[in-house]
């Protein structure tokens, strides 16, 4: 089944293509202003559904934007969009991440090993991208003092084990590349927008002349991307979930007509898909709020009384989201804390 549909606006060509082969396989085309850029989208089976990376063409250069994970159907999604286009990766001039999330920078190493080229990116993705051993000890630690102080007991001691041997174990997942650390706000031909809050690292690439916004996990269409606890390069808690709704707003300020995003669909609709998400922020903050007023202290017993059995499946990800709401809520004013025998026990008025 093929569908196609031709949006003609005066000078602004937006090919988009459906096609069904072997399950749901979707590709664009975007032209506008001599420029091209060629998605290149992989399904996954999870709720992401899809992970997407970007060719960028100009007259004179074709760089790529992210890198997918790295595994076999990724590099054959990238291999088939650049034979079909009469390219080989020999043709890529660089690359540009977004982020250093492996679902990001997966085929990395599997381009430059052969290929030589600058790959560029925030410079919080660099010790996390080297895997440097300093950096790594020391977010672990950040982990088992935030878990302690956080009431999270032995569900915290098991998280910490599960890191210490994942140290271990993905020792060779570091890419070799050498990276160049993005200064300014300007690379090529983009306007780099820091946007920090689902990771610390995270920039977007705007293209203003065309109006199209590069913007990693920062908005996804058909999720809420999760805004991750990290620690900054001095090891302090970043302020993830109050950061990535003051990026959003970002976005909804700079008028992007399109962003592409690291999953799921292009977004056609950027300021009414920020609104969505920076409302959901708000309305999770006043739920976690009403906890708080109504006798949960510490942000374990707020996870266990809204996530239930998921406090201990996804026990991580949880954290992340009740921590960063919470301090979310204590940036505006509207809970405090305060340190109890290594805990800290929140309240409201
Ligand atoms: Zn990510």
């Amino acid at each position: 089944m093929t569908n196609k549909r031709f949006i003609v606006n005066t000078d602004y060509l937006y090919l988009y293509i459906k096609m069904n082969i072997s399950g749901v396989k979707i590709l664009y085309q975007l032209k506008k202003n001599g420029i091209e850029v060629i998605p290149i989208i992989v399904s996954v089976p999870s709720s992401l559904k899809t992970v997407n990376f970007f060719l960028y063409k100009t007259e004179d250069s074709l760089t790529l934007i992210d890198a997918g994970f790295d595994n076999d159907e990724c590099w054959n999604a990238i291999q088939n969009v650049l034979h079909d286009h009469g390219w080989s990766v020999q043709d890529i001039n660089r690359i540009l991440l977004t982020h250093h999330h492996i679902d990001h920078v997966g085929l990395v190493n599997r381009i430059v090993n052969d290929h030589p080229i600058p790959v560029y990116a925030h410079s919080l993705a660099i010790p996390r991208l080297k895997r440097e051993e300093d950096f790594l000890s020391m977010r672990i630690e950040f982990f088992s003092k935030l878990y302690q102080e956080m009431g999270c007991k032995e569900q915290g001691e098991k998280q910490i084990a599960y890191l210490q041997k994942a140290l271990q174990k993905n020792k060779d997942k570091k890419i070799e590349a050498a990276i160049c650390k993005i200064e300014g706000n300007q690379l090529f031909d983009f306007d780099v927008i820091y946007v920090p809050g689902h990771a610390p690292d995270q920039i977007a690439f705007y293209q203003k002349e065309c109006g199209w916004l590069f913007g990693g996990d920062l908005l996804l269409e058909h999720v809420s991307s999760n805004a991750l606890v990290e620690p900054d390069a001095d090891g302090i808690r970043m302020l993830t979930v109050y950061d990535h709704y003051h990026s959003l707003k970002r976005v909804l300020g700079i008028g992007a007509e399109l962003v592409l995003p690291g999953h799921g669909k292009l977004i056609e609709d950027p300021k009414a898909a920020a609104q969505m998400r920076m409302d959901e922020v708000e309305q999770k903050a006043d739920k976690f709020l009403k906890l708080i007023q109504a006798g949960s202290t510490t942000a374990a017993e707020v996870a266990k009384a809204y996530y239930n059995e998921t406090y201990l499946k996804e026990f991580p990800l949880v954290m992340s989201r009740v921590i960063g709401h919470l301090d979310y809520l204590e940036v505006i004013g509207k809970v405090r804390r305060e340190m109890i025998d290594g805990v800290w026990h929140y309240s409201a008025d």
